[in-house]
């Protein structure tokens, strides 16, 4: 297989279509989670801060990846394309997949702008939730999409019939669902999700975000569309190595498809992206199924004692199925996330639709001993605990 060869082949449409929006001077500003936490820090951060903004794993990468990223550096000179293929065929291994069915991008983030940019347009809007991750809506909005922003459900799912209305009646091109949604950590169960795709129309695609897939895992509600595909040419579905590898700073992800939308996506690639660094860390990870285990054991651990912590001063956050948390503060948010920063500590931004929550990335224990330490510094934190004792 070499990735690289298809890349050449553009189709007139897609060609006109890029040609339009360079023209008209884009290049296409790009957004994940990193982007949109530097958009939001108000003033300087200092460089020992505790940050528990971005839903990292602060563990850093297990030990096979770090030693495949040492091991490669001689070879940085070099290109390494096959190094992406061998990758590309480990995952397909693990996965039961044929390699044709896998793209692999720098990060997740980045098949979803290439997705807005194939099926979306003036007149093809992009559908997502709001609370959502924001990096496709802003694609949306800078390549002049209408962007429709669909309120959570009451439990924080997706509100998939809301959904499945505004893509006949909009004639949406795009529906994004972030499952488990990024901020609030809920899930919106497989067999809604299943009788959504059932029900829209034959020309509108679907963007299955599964950064946080392995947070998920342990609840009946959740099932991967990676693990458990179903038979729907519009589906993609994305991971990323972010998140529960710690790769964030060295970039990949990927995205599943079927063949023919692997080759609809195909002109909006930069296949050359790749890091030779990230790939060869990544198929190490794949072999390391215990670190994943682990990983996924102590981010449970450190999940349960924020919610005793949270508990015990009678704070109530919304259950997560993630390495983050959203919380309640029933205080306006800004104050709070400026409170935090003061004290060396940076926490997740505002989110529309959930102005008096805050969004609080799963650290070490002493980054979390930290975090409560400052939240009881909080001018009203006594005085609500009081409050809630009472009442
Ligand atoms: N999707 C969601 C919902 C996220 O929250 C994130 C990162 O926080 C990503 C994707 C992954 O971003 P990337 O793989 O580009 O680092």
């Amino acid at each position: 297989m070499n990735r690289c060869a298809g890349a050449s082949t553009i189709s007139r449409r897609s060609f006109n279509r890029m040609a339009k929006l360079l023209a008209a001077g884009a290049a296409l500003p790009f957004y994940n989670e990193s982007v949109l936490a530097q958009l939001s820090k108000t003033g300087p951060i200092p460089s020992d801060a505790v940050k528990i903004n971005a839903n990292e794993n602060p563990l850093g990468p297990c030990a096979e990846a770090a030693e495949a990223i040492a091991k490669v550096i001689a070879k940085g000179g070099r290109y390494m394309y096959e190094e992406t293929d061998t990758f590309v065929s480990a995952l397909a291994e693990r996965e039961g997949l044929d390699t044709d069915y896998i793209l692999p991008f720098a990060g997740s983030s980045d098949p979803l702008h290439r997705a807005v940019l194939a099926f979306t347009s003036k007149e093809k809007p992009f559908v997502m939730s709001s609370p959502g991750y924001e990096a496709g809506g802003r694609a949306a909005q800078f390549i002049g999409a209408r962007v429709v922003q669909i309120p959570l459900t009451s439990t924080y799912a997706h509100d998939v019939k809301a959904m499945v209305k505004a893509a006949h009646d909009r004639k949406a091109g795009l529906i994004y669902i972030c499952n488990p949604n990024n901020p609030t950590a809920t899930l919106t169960p497989r067999r809604d999700l299943e009788t959504f795709i059932a029900k829209l129309p034959a020309n509108c695609h679907v963007f299955i975000d599964e950064a946080y897939h392995h947070y998920a895992g342990e609840s009946s509600m959740y099932r991967s569309f990676i693990d458990d595909p179903i038979q729907d040419e519009r589906v993609i579905v994305s991971r990323t190595f972010s998140k529960i590898y710690a790769l964030a700073g060295l970039r990949l992800g990927y995205a599943i498809a079927s063949a023919e939308l692997v080759k609809r996506v195909d002109p909006y690639l930069i296949w050359s992206s790749i890091n030779g660094i990230a790939v060869k860390a990544a198929t190490a990870a794949l072999d390391d199924v215990q670190s994943v285990h682990d990983f996924t054991k102590r981010n449970a651990d450190t999940r349960q004692e924020f919610f005793n912590q949270a508990m015990a001063r009678m704070l109530k956050p919304i259950d997560s199925h993630t390495n983050f948390v959203m919380m309640n503060v029933e205080h306006p948010c800004p104050g709070v996330i400026e409170h935090f920063q003061k004290n060396g500590i940076l926490i997740g931004r505002r989110f529309p639709l959930m102005d008096t929550y805050v969004r609080i990335s799963l650290g070490t224990s002493s980054q979390m001993s930290e975090f409560w330490r400052v939240w009881d510094m909080l001018p009203f934190a006594k005085m609500m605990q009081m409050n809630h004792l009472k009442s």
